[in-house]
């Protein structure tokens, strides 16, 4: 038997179970049907996966007041017990890996081979946020002549969490594991269009302890139940990740209740290569970097800004790749680049193979759309392009790269910050003073010198400009979720200003 039919025959129990009788939303640990059922399909062959339930305003306000209930005794609970319990919840997510990333690939169209990690990487997430949480309230002692003023910092409350459809296990993760490190009880909204694993995540933490109330899941459609969490007064703050212009609607809708948000949106990101540039290993990197994931990644290199001295020779090269990327089903272990989401995302990423052809670019690879089932495009490849085109300044969020040509340093900063987008860039120089002054001056939250997007936690993740506002991992998601108090003790009888009398 093929490993594609074995991954294929071991899917089918898992999706069995847990979708059987549908994926309700589930509030304060017990399940609700909401406002009626939408369904989720699969990008492979567009079947039927299951049946979600539909959250409306009224089940959101519902699982908000769950949370706002459950608040008090989780930002109580000592620090050490919340560290133990989310490494539980790390346990189980290791403790079932292979259900996670055969449900994430059937629901996303994401490929095993990059899926089957995951699962480690969102236990990664929550063990890391889980060693925080002792000292997560830790302030600081600032004394003046007259006072001792100390700091501290509280949970802000309950927070609603909104996730994309790309990699939304993983980033379900990378949200929810610091906003229960830091004592928030949490509504999460998964996107309706990859809602399985979403609840999969929630059984794990259930099962390994989290009282009821900490966290709900709603599912159902941004319009409806987003903006509904979005304008909930008991919900303090937004943590949102998808694409810059929910990320407009969704300030506009937490306007009334002065919503605190953190947005971790679109990019199009440039990857320039000098001519010094150790060329094999950028070359790997740029591929990497915008055909895994199918391309469906914020942080595609997906503007390639090539000096003109090597342009040629690299292009042909990167043609000649593209050209024997393995598409195929996510669930074959030989696949590369799997279907797109869903159909409507097809039809966008492929409009953008006739806006390169109207507006004077070549397609030197794919440019079509692949006969079904499933939601395919061939991988493709967009040369002679300059930065005006819209395949050099829209979000095509597909396997779709689009190359510039560039003729000295000064030209590749312009054209790298010529863009409304700021999220990461990457930097490919052997000389380290042009690193130096090519990083110094680039408009983006997260680069990468002579390396392709590799994670750290502990570092700072987010975008300038219309890429999103505030920033993850480290203490930064801390700052996020928490308020900062500040107390200021009297030393003695400092002079205080007399007025009247
Ligand atoms: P999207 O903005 O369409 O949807 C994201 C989520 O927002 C979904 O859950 C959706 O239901 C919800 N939503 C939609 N309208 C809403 C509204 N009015 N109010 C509240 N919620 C609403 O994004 P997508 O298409 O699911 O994801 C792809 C986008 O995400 C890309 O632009 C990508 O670059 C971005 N992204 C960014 C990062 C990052 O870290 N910067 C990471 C992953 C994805």
């Amino acid at each position: 038997m093929s490993e594609l039919q074995e991954n294929i025959d071991r899917f089918r129990p898992y999706l069995a179970a847990l979708t059987k009788g549908g994926i309700k939303n589930r509030i304060n640990g017990q399940d609700s049907k909401g406002a009626g059922w939408f369904t989720s399909t699969s990008p492979v062959d567009e079947a039927e996966l299951a049946q979600v339930a539909r959250a409306d305003a009224a089940e959101v306000d519902r699982a908000a007041k769950a949370a706002k209930d459950a608040f008090a005794d989780w930002r109580d609970m000592d620090g050490k017990l919340r560290k133990a319990l989310l490494h539980r919840i790390a346990d189980g997510i290791e403790a079932r890996a292979e259900e996670i990333a055969l449900i994430e690939c059937m629901d996303t169209g994401q490929a095993i081979r990059f899926m089957s990690k995951a699962a480690l990487r969102g236990a990664a997430n929550f063990r890391y946020f889980a060693d925080q949480a002792p000292s997560a309230r830790d302030g600081q002692n600032l004394p003046s002549p007259t006072l001792m003023n100390i700091t501290t910092r509280v949970p802000i409350g309950p927070v609603g969490i909104i996730t994309p459809w790309n990699t939304p296990f993983m980033l379900s993760t990378w949200k929810i594991a610091p906003a229960l490190a830091a004592g928030c009880t949490v509504v999460h909204k998964p996107a309706e269009l990859s809602p399985l694993t979403a609840r999969l995540l929630l059984e794990i933490a259930e099962e390994a302890g989290l009282p009821p109330g900490v966290w709900n899941l709603i599912n159902g459609y941004g319009e409806e139940a987003g903006r509904a969490l979005t304008e909930h007064p008991d919900i303090k703050a937004i943590a949102f990740v998808g694409e810059s212009k929910t990320g407009t609607q969704i300030m506009k809708q937490g306007a009334d209740t002065l919503k605190r948000v953190h947005f971790e949106l679109g990019g199009k990101n440039p990857c320039i290569v000098f001519d010094d540039a150790d060329l094999d290993r950028a070359l790997d990197a740029a591929i990497f970097m915008i055909y895994s994931l199918n391309g469906e990644r914020c942080t595609s290199s997906s503007r390639l800004l090539l000096h003109a001295d090597i342009h040629d020779a690299f292009v042909e090269k990167l043609t000649a790749r593209v050209r024997s990327l393995r598409v195929g089903h996510p669930l074959d272990p030989k696949t590369e680049i799997g279907p797109l989401i869903a159909d409507v995302h097809r039809s966008k990423v492929a409009s953008f193979f006739d806006v390169a052809k109207t507006d004077g670019a070549t397609i030197a690879a794919g440019g079509n759309i692949m006969p079904g089932p499933g939601c395919y495009v061939e991988p493709s490849l967009l040369t002679g392009a300059d930065n005006s085109m819209r395949i050099a300044r829209e979000e095509i969020f597909g396997p779709v790269l689009t190359v510039i040509s560039f003729s000295n340093e000064a030209d590749a900063i312009e054209i790298a910050n010529d863009t409304n987008y700021g999220l990461t860039a990457y930097v490919w120089t052997n000389n380290i003073a042009r690193a130096l002054r090519v990083t110094g001056q680039l408009q983006v939250g997260m680069m990468w010198v002579n390396s392709e997007n590799v994670r750290h936690l502990p570092t700072p993740f987010g975008g300038t400009k219309t890429s999103g506002i505030g920033r993850d991992g480290g203490d930064h998601s801390f700052e996020f979720f928490m308020e900062q108090k500040h107390v200021g003790f009297a030393l003695g009888a400092h002079k205080i200003p007399k007025l009247g009398g």
